[in-house]
């Protein structure tokens, strides 16, 4: 996958993603990534690509030709593909609020066009004219694009296949199914008094599974009411299962609560009682 940032900063962009996880990515030949200085392409001697709102107000704006004109160079650069123009997407805390969704979407792109503004923005004539998707990255006003744009890069990188070392752990992270990840421990077994939670050293996997899969309702439930809510509503048979579950092993507790009873009518629940798993 090939991202190309359309920007004033290239050095922020190169500088904050070729590092880590994407870094090695990129050595690897899985993503690309190019900074293009809008600078570059401004036709004005003193090379400004900036200029005063018109109508007045506070701040300048980045004006239209450098951004289209380096557009241009990007999209020309690009091989076509039957689908047409690539995805232009500014970032704007005016856009559709970025999520792991979209993360996963983008992903399937073979290339896209990042446009950070500057300053109070951009004219208003070329985003017409070339975005396509419009994205913010939270309810509050940064400086620039650059650091939007690197979030979301970071992102939908990790989204491509082979950039995670393990494939899995992409999938089953916070947001992959709208929960968010359950609580993870690694060694030691016990630190500074507290035990990693027995069922993860049972090597049974449907019981982690479970118990994991419960975690992260429980989890979601109480940080992200709203998630929460849209899990239950779209898994509703996952709840009827889980009370068939539950109802056979109330039954199985009762069965041999019954059978202990007759052994020794007497006694309470003694050896051979039902253990902790089934109640
Ligand atoms: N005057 C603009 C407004 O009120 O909508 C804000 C301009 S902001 C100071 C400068 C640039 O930073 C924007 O053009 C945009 O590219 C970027 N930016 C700032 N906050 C952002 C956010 N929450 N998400 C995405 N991009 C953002």
């Amino acid at each position: 996958m090939n991202f190309h940032v359309l920007t004033l900063f290239p050095d922020m962009i190169m500088q904050g993603l070729n590092t880590s996880i994407l870094g090695r990515s990129m050595e690897a030949g899985r993503i690309t990534l190019e900074a293009v200085n809008i600078r570059d392409y401004t036709i004005n001697k003193h090379k400004k690509v900036d200029d005063y709102p018109y109508g007045g107000g506070a701040g300048m704006l980045m004006q239209a030709q450098p951004v289209y004109d380096a557009y241009l160079a990007v999209e020309d650069s690009i091989p076509k593909k039957s689908s047409g123009k690539t995805r232009v997407i500014y970032l704007t805390p005016q856009g559709k609020t970025f999520d792991q969704g979209m993360a996963k979407e983008f992903a399937k792109e073979e290339d896209l066009i990042f446009l950070c503004g500057h300053y109070e923005g951009i004219d208003e004539r070329v985003l017409e004219e070339i975005v396509t998707d419009f994205v913010s990255i939270g309810d509050y006003v940064l400086t620039g694009g650059e650091l939007p744009a690197m979030v979301m890069i970071d992102a939908i990188a990790r989204m491509v296949p082979g950039v995670l070392g393990n494939q899995d752990s992409g999938e089953n992270e916070s947001f992959s199914n709208n929960l968010l990840e359950y609580p993870q421990y690694s060694r030691p077994e016990v630190w500074q008094g507290k035990k990693v939670p027995e069922v993860l050293l049972s090597g049974d996997h449907k019981k982690i599974e479970e118990w994991r899969l419960e975690q992260s309702l429980e989890r979601t439930r109480q940080l992200r009411p709203e998630l929460y809510e849209k899990w239950a509503g779209e898994n509703q048979e996952y709840f009827v299962r889980k009370e068939k579950r539950e109802e056979r092993r109330r039954k199985k507790l009762l069965k041999q609560l019954k059978k202990q009873t007759a052994v020794n009518p007497n006694g309470g629940v003694g050896e051979g009682s039902a253990s902790e798993e089934d109640t």
